[in-house]
C-alpha cells in the first residue's frame, strides 16, 4: 500500500475522467460518492454497511466535530478512524461552509471567523491555522482549505471580495498544513457565477499548490442549469493531473451532469437524509414509500437492486414500518439509497472506462423519463 497520497488518471471519454486515488488508508476510485458521516456516523448506518454499499471514503463534518465532542477529545481516544470504526479514508471540511450556514452571530474578520454554537450558544473561533489544527486531530486523510462563500445570487463586488478572502485563507491554509506525506490539502475554488472570478481564483490556486482542487461555491441557491453552466468552464480551469471535487452535490442527475463535465469526486447528505424521510431514489427516479399505494405492493422498490432492502422486503413492508415510524424503515431506505448512488458512480465509471459515457448518459435519462412502474 502507497504511503504518499497520489491520483491516477486511467481514462477519459470526453470531459468525463475515471481513475483512482491511492491513500495510506486505501484507494478511492473516481469518480467518487463520498456520503456524509456529520457527527462521526453515517446516520441509521454501521460503517461496515456504509463500506458494503460501495463507498471507498466517507465525510466529516470540522464544524459538527469540533463543537461535539471536540476535535481534542477525538485525538487523544486515537483519532477520527479509531473512534468511528471506519479505517479507510476520510475527508474532512473545513467547517467554513457550515459556520456560515448554521452557527448563530457570526463575526467575519480578515483572521477567519468567530460564531455561536447552535448547540448551546458557546462562543468558538475558526481561522484557516484552527482549521488545519482540527483536521490534524481528527486524523483526517483529506483536508480542506478553510474557506468562505456567499449564497447565490449576490452582487459581483461581494463575489469579488468574499474570493479574494478565500484565496488569502488558502494560502495560511497551505502554510499551517506544512508537510504531511501520506495526507492530501485540497485548495477551493470560489467566484460565484462569474467565469472571470473563477479563473482569478484558480490561477490563485494553482500558484500556492494543491494535492487536489474543489470547486466551491455551487450549490449554494443557482440551480442545476447555473451550477452547470459553470461547471462547462470551471473544471478546465484546474489542473489534469490532480482530483477535482465539487462540494455539497447532489441529486443523481446532478451527479451525472458535473462527471461528464470533469468532476471526479462528490459529497451529499442527500441519499441517507432522504433514506429517513422516506424518499428512495431507483433507476426510475423517486419514490416516495409514503405514498398509499405501496401499501398492497409485493414487489421490492427496483428488482434489479441488490441491496438489502431490495432483496429481502416488499413495498408493503417498508411502507408500513415507515408509516409506523420504526427504526429500521430509516436503516433500510438510507442503505437502498447509498447503493444506489454507489452503483451510479460504478456504471459512469465502468462507462468512462469502455469509452461509453454518452450512450449510458442517454440510458440513465430514458430510464428516468420513463418513471416509475405504477402497480396494476
Ligand atoms: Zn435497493
Amino acid at each position: 500500500m502507497t504511503e504518499r497520497f497520489s491520483f491516477a488518471l486511467n481514462a477519459t471519454d470526453g470531459k468525463a475522467r475515471t481513475g483512482v486515488i491511492s491513500t495510506p488508508r486505501g484507494e478511492i476510485r473516481t469518480p467518487a460518492f463520498m456520503p456524509v458521516g456529520t457527527a462521526a456516523t453515517v446516520k441509521a448506518m454501521m460503517p461496515e454497511s456504509v463500506r458494503a454499499t460501495g463507498a471507498d471514503i466517507l465525510l466529516g463534518n470540522t464544524y459538527h466535530l469540533m463543537l461535539r465532542p471536540t476535535a481534542e477529545r477525538i485525538d487523544r481516544l486515537g483519532g477520527l478512524h479509531k473512534f468511528m470504526n471506519w479505517d479507510r479514508p476520510i475527508l474532512t471540511d473545513s467547517g467554513g461552509f457550515q459556520v456560515m450556514s448554521l452557527a448563530e452571530l457570526r463575526k467575519l474578520t480578515e483572521k477567519g471567523v468567530t460564531f455561536k454554537s447552535h448547540i448551546d450558544g458557546s462562543k468558538h473561533e475558526l481561522t484557516p491555522e484552527r482549521s488545519m489544527e482540527i483536521q490534524r486531530l481528527l486524523g483526517s486523510d483529506i483536508v480542506m482549505c478553510f474557506d468562505e462563500c456567499p449564497a447565490l445570487p449576490a452582487d459581483r463586488a461581494r463575489i469579488a471580495e468574499s474570493m479574494r478572502l478565500s484565496m488569502r485563507w488558502a494560502a495560511r491554509s497551505k502554510e499551517a498544513f506544512g508537510d504531511r506525506p501520506g495526507h492530501a490539502l485540497f485548495g477551493i475554488m470560489q467566484g460565484g457565477l462569474e467565469q472571470d472570478f473563477r479563473e482569478e481564483s484558480a490561477e490563485a490556486l494553482k500558484e500556492i499548490g494543491f494535492d487536489g482542487y474543489a470547486v466551491g461555491g455551487l450549490a449554494v441557491g443557482e440551480g442545476q442549469e447555473g451550477m452547470f453552466a459553470c461547471l462547462d468552464y470551471a473544471p478546465d480551469m484546474l489542473p489534469v493531473d490532480k482530483p477535482r471535487y465539487l462540494m455539497g452535490v447532489g441529486k443523481p442527475d446532478d451527479i451525472v451532469g458535473a462527471v461528464k463535465r470533469g468532476i471526479d469526486m462528490m459529497d451529499c447528505v442527500l441519499p441517507s437524509r432522504s433514506g429517513r424521510t422516506g424518499q428512495v431514489f431507483t433507476r426510475y427516479g423517486v419514490v416516495n414509500i409514503k405514498n398509499a399505494r405501496h401499501q398492497d405492493d409485493p414487489r421490492p422498490l427496483d428488482e434489479h437492486c441488490g441491496c438489502p432492502a431490495c432483496s429481502n422486503y416488499s413495498r408493503a413492508y417498508l411502507h408500513h414500518v415507515f408509516r409506523s415510524n420504526e427504526m429500521i424503515s430509516g436503516m433500510l431506505l438510507t442503505w437502498h439509497n447509498l447503493h444506489y448512488f454507489q452503483e451510479l458512480m460504478q456504471g459512469m465509471r465502468d462507462a468512462i472506462a469502455a469509452g461509453t459515457f454518452a450512450a449510458w448518459e442517454a440510458e440513465f435519462h430514458a430510464r428516468r423519463a420513463q418513471g416509475d412502474i405504477e402497480p396494476v
